[in-house]
């Protein structure tokens, strides 16, 4: 299959050009050129798959240039974590997608583009260099996605103090082919600087530079497969109604993908995409205008998005068609306080601690069941472990969560950063001598 340009279908691009340049040359998104359905026989059967026969199923359909058991072990090794599907209340399910490395779903996507770069680079014997700006989340999956996978170096950059201790330890310790970079400055800052670097001719070409963000297609496609999952253990649940999926959204690349496996023949009823704060897409669902702005700062910031990347990707599905858009997708946001609350409630109630993302969903999905009298049930996409947002847990709840095994190995170990201005020159001259460094 090949994938074209949103903005001119004329514009195509194999699997392995759109993974190594994430955007069109165009500047937009790639999209697949059809939305493949999955087949009648393996829908019958979906309770009885496993996340990776159905991980695999799905890859399969959009990628046919990596040779089948290439495509199968890839699958694998990125999907070697559990995602179940747990109960919380009456009417309401959470799929648990923070049983990766770094405790959030960002870690299936950033795992899965490794591996299959990876096996791009061993073909054509080269090398890469992955360049990313984060606020947290999105760093820590990448840095641990890459590690130690061969040919790829990868530099992280973040704002200096304006990420969470663990988060910090997370990309800042791992060492080897992870360079994390402290940038004085903020995330818009770190943000200009990897958009500098990328468009710098004398860096890209002797680095053979790229980046890794929200938007490429190596970490939309493992997404849309989890979904199918959900639902594979919703029928073991011997249920037979559809369910409502629930996503905590910033970029919306999560809900483009839930989107999809509806599109491509999984049993799901509707959405729910909800925000926080920043409320461009409810706004836009509300009064048809789209309005993207600055962020603001939430409790739940891996959503503080004020200009979704993904969208675009979102609305070709509904041929740009709001109406058509609004029969399948309800938007909703949720304030930091409604967060913050809910937390507390489920805690008392359930004795299960929500992540402040994941949190919002829950009170999406409360706010739809009590209005609508249908009783649906609803899947809310459990976003991230609440270990990672203690400062946050603690507020709502008094007491900072218990932090798992895995995350406590990390507060231990020395941190291996470089600390740079937010200037280009600068960076640029670290960048091309670490380069000439290597082997
Ligand atoms: C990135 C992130 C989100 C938002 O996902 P999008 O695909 O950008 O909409 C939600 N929750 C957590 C914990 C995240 O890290």
């Amino acid at each position: 299959m090949n994938f074209v340009s949103i903005k001119n279908p004329k514009l195509n691009a194999s699997f392995q050009q759109a993974v190594f340049t994430g955007l069109a040359s165009d500047g937009s998104l790639f999209i697949p050129e059809t939305l493949p359905h999955l087949a009648e026989a393996f829908l019958q059967k979906l309770s009885q798959q496993t996340l990776n026969s159905i991980a695999d199923t799905v890859a399969k359909q959009f990628i046919h240039t990596i040779p089948e058991q290439a495509l199968s072990a890839i699958v694998a090794r990125a999907l070697n974590f559990t995602i179940p599907l747990v109960q919380l209340e009456e009417h309401l399910f959470l799929l648990e997608l923070f049983h990766g490395p770094t405790l959030a779903f960002k870690d299936v996507g950033a795992r899965f583009l490794a591996e299959v770069l990876a096996h791009f680079l061993e073909q054509e014997g080269k090398r890469l260099t992955l360049i990313v700006a984060t606020s947290g989340d999105t760093g820590s999956a990448v840095a641990h996605g890459f590690y130690q996978i061969p040919n790829v170096d990868v530099y992280v950059l973040y704002p200096s103090g304006r990420v969470s201790p663990l988060q910090e330890q997370q990309m800042a310790t791992l060492g080897k082919n992870i360079h994390a970079i402290e940038i004085q400055g903020n995330f818009d800052a770190c943000q200009a600087l990897v958009k500098q670097a990328l468009n710098d001719t004398e860096l890209a070409q002797p680095l053979n530079l790229t980046t890794a963000n929200s938007i490429n297609l190596g970490r939309l496609i493992p997404q849309i497969s989890y979904y199918g999952w959900a639902i594979a253990q919703w029928q073991r649940l011997q249920r037979n109604t559809k369910p409502i999926v629930v996503v905590p959204s910033g970029n919306f690349g999560n809900l483009t993908a839930a989107v999809y496996a509806k599109r491509m023949g999984i049993p799901i009823q509707q959405f729910i995409a909800a925000t926080n704060a920043n409320a461009v897409v409810p706004e836009f669902f509300a009064s048809g205008k789209f309005t993207p702005r600055n962020s603001v700062a939430t409790v739940s910031n891996a959503m503080d998005v004020g200009d979704p990347s993904n969208f675009p990707r979102l609305e070709t599905v509904y041929q740009n068609d709001l109406a058509l858009m609004r029969q399948e997708i309800k938007a909703v946001a949720v304030s930091d306080i409604e967060t913050l609350s809910q937390i507390k409630a489920t805690y008392q109630a359930q004795h299960y601690l929500l992540d402040p993302h994941t949190a919002v969903g829950v009170v999406a999905a409360k706010q739809d069941l009590k209005n609508s009298k249908n009783n649906f049930d609803y899947i809310i996409a459990a976003t991230a472990h609440p270990a990672k947002f203690s400062e946050v847990i603690a507020n709502a709840i008094g007491v900072a969560p218990e932090i798992p095994e895995r995350l406590q190995q990390l507060i231990n170990k020395p941190k291996q950063s470089v600390l740079l201005p937010a200037d280009y020159t600068q960076l640029k001259n670290y960048l091309l001598a670490a380069n000439h460094a290597k082997p």
